[in-house]
């Protein structure tokens, strides 16, 4: 790692604790009550020991095979792993396994199997289903549960004994035009859901370029990548 790249993580991290903490305030909300999660996929595992160094507790990863080898590498750390990528039913055991949070369930056959394969010595895995609030409207690629299969998901999800429900994640396409108006239907989507579901209590939403419109309208987790890490190397395809 060259001078220059460990000081600006040496930046990144402190600026943006102080950030959170402003816009929090801003917004009347405690700034202890939202989680930052590190979106650490394509960053090495000494990058992510300098980010623990620093405060960051909580880790994002996106691609599972890349995701196992630094969870073990870093077993050391007391660090929450969040699974933040989209899970393949060929994936459900090593997620299971080695993950503390899924954010992204989009089916109840994910569910199941994330479910099946917990193993019974772990608390139960903790569960976001992510909704797609856009794609019936234009022509990006569904990502993540309808809202009109946002019931019944939830209902499986919440069945599940060794899975623990929390609430949704939402992944706004990079070019929309009003993240914000994205983040507010799932803070009402969520808030419809707790009338019977009371337990839930975790909205993932906002990214490096968006995470403060989140925070407003509630964001309880943010997943930031590149605020933190600096601009990623070209993604490759290794999922
Ligand atoms: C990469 C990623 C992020 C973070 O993106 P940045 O724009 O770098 O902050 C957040 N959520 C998901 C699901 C991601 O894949």
């Amino acid at each position: 790692m060259s001078v220059a790249a460990s000081s600006d993580i040496h930046q990144r991290i402190p600026l943006l604790h102080k950030r959170l903490a402003t816009v929090a305030h801003k917004s009347g909300r405690d700034p202890a009550a939202i989680t930052v999660i590190a979106a650490s996929k394509m960053q090495p595992v000494l990058m992510l020991r300098t980010a623990y160094a620093l405060g960051i507790r909580s880790f994002g990863e996106n691609y599972v095979s890349e995701a196992v080898p630094k969870i073990v590498a870093l077993g050391d750390l007391a660090i929450s792993w969040h699974c933040i990528g989209a899970v393949q039913s060929n994936k459900t055991h090593l997620v299971a396994t080695h993950f503390d949070w899924v954010h992204s369930i989009d089916r109840q056959k994910i569910a199941v199997r994330l479910n099946n394969a917990r193993p019974a010595h772990l608390p139960p895995l903790n569960c976001c289903l992510q909704v797609d609030l856009w794609s019936a409207s234009s022509l990006t690629k569904r990502c993540g549960v309808s809202s009109n299969e946002l019931a019944d998901l939830v209902a499986v999800t919440d069945a599940q004994p060794h899975l623990r429900l929390r609430g949704l994640m939402v992944l706004p396409p990079v070019d929309h035009l009003s993240p914000r108006t994205i983040f507010a239907q799932l803070a009402d989507l969520m808030n419809d859901l707790r009338s019977s579901y009371p337990q839930l209590d975790t909205l993932s939403m906002g990214m490096s370029a968006d995470w403060e419109l989140a925070v407003a309208e509630g964001a309880t987790a943010i997943r930031v990548g590149s605020a933190i890490f600096g601009a990623r190397p070209p993604i490759t395809d290794d999922g």
